[in-house]
C-alpha cells in the first residue's frame, strides 16, 4: 500500500467572471504522506485558501488533479474534515456545543448511542466537557475554535485540513490549541495539513514546511522541519535550530513576497 496520503499534481485554478480572470494558482504539485503533519504558508493572495478549497473539493480546478488515498477528489471526500479561520460563521449559534460537534456524526447516519460516545471523546480530548450544552455564542474565540476542532476530530477524518484556524485568537489561546493539534495529531494519526500566515507557527507544528509563490502560485520551497517530535512553546522556540528554520522560512517567505520563482531560490 502507498503511504502517500494527498497528491496534489498540476493544480491550477484561474477564477473566472466579472469579464476578466483571475489566475490564482499556476501550477502545484506536492504529495503529503499518511499520518504527517505539513503547514503551508506564503504571501497574503498566494492562493492558500483557493488551494485548500480545490483539495476539500468545495471549488472545480481549473487543470491539474487532487487525489485522497488514490481516488480523485471532486466533490468533499467522506475522510476529509476542514477547520476555518471564521470560527464564528461555521458554528451553528442555534446549536449548543454537543449538537454542534454531533451534527456531522448525524449526517454519516451513525447511531444516537456512538454519536453520544464520539462526542463526549472528542469533547474531553479538547478540554470542553464542562461546556458541552453551552451555546457558542456563550464561550470566548478560543474555546468556539476548540468546538469546531472537536467536530473534525469526532468525524474522525483520515485527513484534516486547516485555514489559518488560530488567526482571531489571542497569543496565548493560540499556543495552547497550537499543542491541542500536536497533541490530537500524535493521538489520531490523522493527516493534517494547515495553512498560516505566521512562519513561527508553521515551524513549531509542521514537520515540513511548504511555501508557495507569490502568484500565480507554485511550490517555493519545502522544507524539512527537523525538530524533535516532542515540541514545548518555550524550549523548542528558544533552541537554535528553531531560530535557523524560522530564519530560513521567512527569507524564503520575502524572496516569495519580491516575485522570486524557485529555480531563483537555493536549495538548502
Ligand atoms: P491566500 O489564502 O493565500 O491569501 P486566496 O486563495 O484567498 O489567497 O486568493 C488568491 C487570489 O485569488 C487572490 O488574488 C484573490 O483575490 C483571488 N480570489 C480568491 N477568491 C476569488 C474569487 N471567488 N473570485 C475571484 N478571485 C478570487
Amino acid at each position: 500500500m502507498t503511504t502517500t496520503a494527498l497528491e496534489v499534481a498540476g493544480l491550477a485554478k484561474t477564477y473566472t467572471g466579472h469579464g476578466r480572470g483571475v489566475e490564482a494558482i499556476r501550477d502545484l504539485t506536492f504529495r503529503v504522506d499518511r499520518g504527517e503533519l505539513v503547514c503551508i504558508v506564503g504571501p497574503s493572495g498566494a492562493g492558500k485558501t483557493t488551494l485548500l478549497r480545490c483539495i476539500a473539493g468545495l471549488l472545480d480546478a481549473s487543470g491539474g488533479r487532487v487525489t485522497l488515498d488514490g481516488m480523485p477528489v471532486t466533490e468533499p471526500p467522506p475522510g476529509m474534515a476542514v477547520v476555518f479561520q471564521e470560527y464564528g460563521r461555521s458554528l451553528f449559534p442555534w446549536l449548543t456545543v454537543r449538537r454542534n460537534v454531533e451534527l456531522p456524526l448525524k449526517e454519516k447516519g451513525l447511531a444516537r448511542a456512538d454519536r453520544a460516545a464520539k462526542v463526549d471523546a472528542a469533547l474531553d480530548a479538547v478540554g470542553l466537557t464542562e461546556s458541552a450544552d453551552a451555546h457558542p455564542w456563550q464561550l470566548s474565540g478560543g474555546m468556539q475554535q476548540r468546538v469546531a476542532i472537536a467536530r473534525a476530530v469526532a468525524y474522525e477524518p483520515t485527513v484534516l485540513l486547516m485555514d489559518e484556524p488560530f488567526a482571531a485568537v489571542d497569543a496565548q489561546t493560540r499556543a495552547d490549541l497550537e499543542d491541542l493539534v500536536r497533541g490530537l495529531w500524535q493521538r489520531l494519526g490523522v493527516t493534517v495539513l494547515f495553512v498560516t500566515h505566521d512562519i513561527d507557527e508553521s515551524v513549531y507544528l509542521g514537520q515540513r514546511v511548504l511555501v508557495l509563490s507569490n502568484r500565480p502560485t507554485v511550490v517555493l520551497a519545502d522544507v524539512r522541519v527537523d525538530l524533535p517530535d516532542e515540541r514545548d512553546q518555550l524550549k523548542t522556540r528558544s533552541s537554535q535550530q528553531f531560530a535557523d528554520l524560522r530564519t530560513r522560512v521567512y527569507e524564503l517567505v520575502q524572496s516569495a513576497k519580491k516575485g522570486h520563482r524557485p529555480e531563483t531560490v537555493p536549495a538548502g
